[in-house]
């Protein structure tokens, strides 16, 4: 059994300093307790106590590396020895950005930004201020960063199941994600179940002209590693194409880990607006919106503001340059080595499911999958992920913590580049264990 008891004290600690003992809100679910890192290398975190776990959490995806890489911060010392960040223009940013349009195939121009969040806010703002228009589709179970004009709870499970003729009432009845939003800030956001065309079809013909974007994650990552059904990703490029409405692939997730050209660049669709963060930077904070020129053409032009006192600062652009260029190296053999251990995992984990007689399923592609339990065979959209058995899965992840392995409590697992095969064969030892003792 391990220990957190250095962990215990360090939460009731920062408690008292910093409010809610963790530095983002999601944090704080972690069971037993949310843990203290002292040090990480590659696949492998050490914890306060000093318990060592292979990494799956991976800072909630940016560590396509693995930890502390040692050529990106090789890269990142030398550029901060000629300074950080000068509120100037550099030379980091014109590579960086240049290869962000060389690397992702919809973009002619790219932007720079500090996070996730930030991106997402500029593209929607790029998006209202090209159509002239207000409202804005999104879909349940996506998360598009917390800033007020996006941010709405999860529906639970016992959401209205997908329908084509949603009322207008229920539409903008979109509930806020936090205490202190605006409802107003809501207001103009439509919100639909993903992978379902007819939804999407009648809220665009209810909507015809009011409409200025439909913001989508390409593979629905944060509610169930759930991919788009045949044909739906590029009904809702040509729907919103035919109707002047700005299509944005949000692929904070999925930019840089399913590939340099990201999911838009692996399953062949052209978004107007692509967000990219997390896997870019490796682990540094770094962002960025990219697309077609005439979007972009809003900040040349000066009628879009786009701010940020670090924005395209030298670590960032340095940490991405890098992160990137590895990501790049031998034919991008990084992803190759990904996907198989990616499949090593996942043909593993249903083999142990079997084994032990436990329902459940993974959803994934690439080096991000979605374990969790279920009585359900398939789980292609929100209502059918919603049917999960949470509180099994968290039982599972907390086991799975003292068995040597950290996964997130919601059931998202990221591979590095870091993770080999000793790695993967320790986690399938460990889950056989785990899923021994959970039936
Ligand atoms: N978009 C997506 C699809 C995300 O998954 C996230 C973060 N999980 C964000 C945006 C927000 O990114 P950040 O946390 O860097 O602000």
């Amino acid at each position: 059994m391990s220990t957190y008891e250095l962990s215990r004290a360090s939460y009731d600690l920062s408690k008292r300093y910093l409010a809610g003992g963790v530095a983002s809100s999601l944090r704080a679910a972690m069971k037993p307790v949310p843990l203290f890192a002292e040090s990480a290398q590659g696949a492998i975190v050490r914890d306060v106590d000093g318990n060592e776990y292979v990494d799956y959490l991976l800072a909630y995806g940016p560590l396509i590396l693995g930890h502390a890489y040692g050529p990106v911060n090789e890269k990142v010392y030398a550029a901060m020895q000629c300074g950080i960040t000068f509120g100037l223009q550099h030379k980091g940013e014109i590579e960086l950005a240049k290869l962000l349009t060389e690397v992702l195939p919809c973009a002619d121009k790219a932007v720079l930004s500090g996070s996730g969040t930030e991106a997402v806010m500029l593209a929607l703002r790029l998006a209202r201020a090209y159509t002239g228009r207000s409202k804005i589709i999104r879909f349940h179970g996506h998360y598009h960063g917390w800033s007020d004009s996006i941010y709405t709870s999860f529906p639970s499970a016992d959401m209205p199941s997908a329908s084509a003729s949603a009322s207008a009432e229920r539409e903008h009845a979109v509930p806020p994600g936090t205490a202190g939003q605006s409802e107003l800030s809501l207001r103009d956001v439509i919100l639909l179940p993903w992978n379902d065309a007819a939804a999407l079809e009648a809220a665009l013909d209810e909507h015809e002209g009011e409409i200025a974007a439909v913001i989508s994650e390409p593979v629905m990552c944060n509610s169930g590693c759930i991919l788009p059904r045949p044909g739906y990703l590029e009904l809702m490029r040509e729907a919103t194409a035919s109707r002047g409405i700005v299509l944005i692939l949000d692929e904070v997730i999925t930019g840089f880990r399913l590939g340099l050209g990201g999911a838009h660049g692996r399953f062949g669709i052209k978004p107007d607006l692509v967000t990219v963060g997390k896997a870019m930077g490796g682990g540094f904070a770094v962002s960025g919106v990219a697309g077609r020129a005439e979007l972009m053409a809003l900040i040349e032009n000066g009628t879009v503001s786009h701010l940020g006192t670090l924005n395209g600062n030298c670590v960032a652009t340095a940490a991405a340059l890098a992160t990137i260029g590895e990501l790049a190296k031998d034919d991008g053999a990084a992803y190759v080595k990904m996907e198989k251990n990616a499949s090593k995992l996942t043909v593993g984990l249903r083999e142990l499911l079997g084994k032990h007689g436990i329902r459940g399923v993974i959803n994934g592609i690439g080096p991000v999958f979605h374990f969790m339990f279920t009585e359900q065979s398939v789980v292609e959209d929100f209502a059918s992920f919603n049917l999960r058995d949470s509180a099994k899965y968290a039982l599972f992840a907390e086991r799975m913590l003292d068995a040597g392995v950290l996964v997130r409590t919601n059931g998202l697992w990221y591979v590095s580049a870091a993770h080999g095969d000793a790695e993967i064969e320790a986690t399938l030892r460990a889950a056989d264990r785990v899923l021994g003792g959970l039936q």
